[in-house]
């Protein structure tokens, strides 16, 4: 497959005319996928994934392009126990005459709408405010439906219904629950998810006017330790100053984690350069919430720090409440470390570092113990391929700003699946979340003017990709 010749000023103005056409009609249908709760917690009613699944499926068949379409099942990891997953919609049209095919992935399942009384809108009900429509799946994902079907119908009114393109469109509908059945899923619909380019429209860009492609996702690696130093608990005046308690010697020991700036202390760690964006100490301070005069730790730009740089944190301890305690010397204690991995480290190598580093600053000749460890893969966009230049031009010319590269600190678990299943495929993280979407918190919403600039983009890199040929 060669590089596109670039998107030409004719294909982007038809391309921005169609999009612009479009758009009210798109608004409407985002409004509508709004208002189905489809959750697939537990706790709520899975009626309603049924319902939301339906309409993508509705949705994806008017647009009259596809060889099937289909709602399918499949079987959740054995961990998450013995039921079926969520719903998904499967669509497909093969490539013709040497196309590539083009997987789209968003999901039809949203978080909880979580506390109602900071909602400033109702949850369900789509609400337009100063451009920006207010709901629970706004943006994440149901935008990113809107945006493939609009980007779909986009091409179809641009090269004719007859197109050479493949376009998959796969709709999940358990994203925002861990999706517990993907792994499965996609080992049993392999061969119709099978792709040139997956582009998964569940990610953000900068800002409204600044487009991005999330090219880095962090790893995770957890490990849950176990610290000991005596048989049994004995009392603090008895023994103490002569024996060590196991509390202390956990505290020294977790200590070591870090330097004195506050930079990782577990050496051969992998990191790399982010890339130099304008974001400020301020939009960080604010976004997290750090209290007055509390500093930031490690050293580098806030994006090496925060995209590509390994992060710990010790997110939990087991000893004795405060209520409880007593004037004892506690024997045994437990900590679970979480450490972030950069983009291009292997999970297994980073464990065993943690390992190394935790052996050779054990105080006091205390007994170190492993217990459950938790591993997630990094994301890093390979490099070569066609689709990436040319998702940078569309993105360009429909945004009137350059694309940049992006990092998400945290990671998307099914990427690696996705990367594993299918190592031929070119893997694009785009999105049409803005930093304002809030997703995951009340008052989420998209902006309006970004999403429509997002729809000139998908639609401009189906055009490029259809006159593509092997
Ligand atoms: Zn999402």
């Amino acid at each position: 497959m060669t590089a596109s010749n670039s998107l030409s000023a004719a294909q982007v103005s038809q391309v921005t005319d169609a999009v612009t056409a479009a758009f009210p009609s798109a608004i409407g249908t985002l409004g509508d996928l709004v208002r189905i709760p489809g959750i697939a917690w537990d706790a709520f009613d899975p009626e309603n994934l049924e319902r939301s699944a339906a309409k993508v499926a509705e949705l994806l068949r008017e647009t009259g392009v596809f060889d099937f379409i289909e709602i399918r099942k499949a079987p959740v990891a054995a961990e998450y126990g013995d039921k079926l997953g969520a719903p998904a919609v499967v669509a497909r049209r093969a490539a013709k005459n040497g196309a590539p095919q083009i997987l789209l992935y968003a999901h039809h399942d949203v978080q909880p709408p979580g506390d109602a009384t900071i909602w400033k809108t109702p949850e369900f009900q789509p609400t337009i405010i100063d451009g920006r429509m207010y709901g629970r799946g706004a943006a994440d994902d149901k935008a990113g439906i809107v945006a493939h079907l609009t980007a779909i119908e986009t091409l179809k009114a641009v090269a004719g219904a007859d197109f050479d393109l493949g376009i998959t469109c796969f709709i999940e509908g358990e994203e925002e629950a861990g999706s517990p059945s993907f792994r499965n899923f996609l080992e049993a619909n392999a061969e119709d998810l099978k792709s040139d380019v997956i582009i998964v429209a569940d990610s953000g860009n900068f800002t409204t006017e600044i487009p991005g492609i999330t090219t880095t996702l962090r790893g995770l690696v957890s490990q849950v330790i176990e610290v000991r130093t005596l048989d049994h608990a004995v009392h603090s005046g008895m023994f103490g100053g002569v024996v060590p308690d196991a509390m202390t010697a956990m505290i020294r020991l977790l200590a070591s984690l870090h330097d004195a700036r506050g930079n990782v202390a577990v050496a051969g760690l992998h990191s790399s350069k982010a890339a130099e964006l304008p974001l400020t100490d301020a939009m960080m301070r604010a976004d997290s919430g750090l209290l007055d005069g509390v500093q930031f730790i490690g050293e580098g730009s806030l994006t090496d720090r925060n995209w590509t740089k390994p992060a710990i944190t010790v997110i939990g301890i087991d000893g004795q409440t405060v209520a409880l305690s007593s004037n004892t010397m506690l024997p045994s204690v437990k900590a679970k470390i979480s450490m972030r991995i950069a983009p291009g480290e292997q999970p297994e190598r980073a464990l065993q570092l943690l390992r190394d580093h935790l052996e050779a600053n054990l105080p006091w000749g205390a007994k170190l113990d492993y217990h459950d460890v938790e591993k997630g893969k990094p994301y890093l966009v390979t490099d070569g391929g066609w689709a990436k230049p040319l998702l940078e031009e569309a993105l360009g010319k429909a945004y009137g700003h350059e694309s940049v590269d992006l990092g998400i600190g945290g990671s998307i678990p099914f990427i690696a699946d996705l990367v594993e299943l299918f190592p031929a495929a070119q893997i694009l993280v785009t999105g049409v979340e803005d930093p304002d979407s809030r997703a995951h918190s009340p008052n989420e919403s998209v902006h309006l003017g970004g999403l429509k600039n997002a729809m000139v983009a998908e639609a401009l890199l189906l055009l490029g990709s259809n006159s593509l040929k092997n």
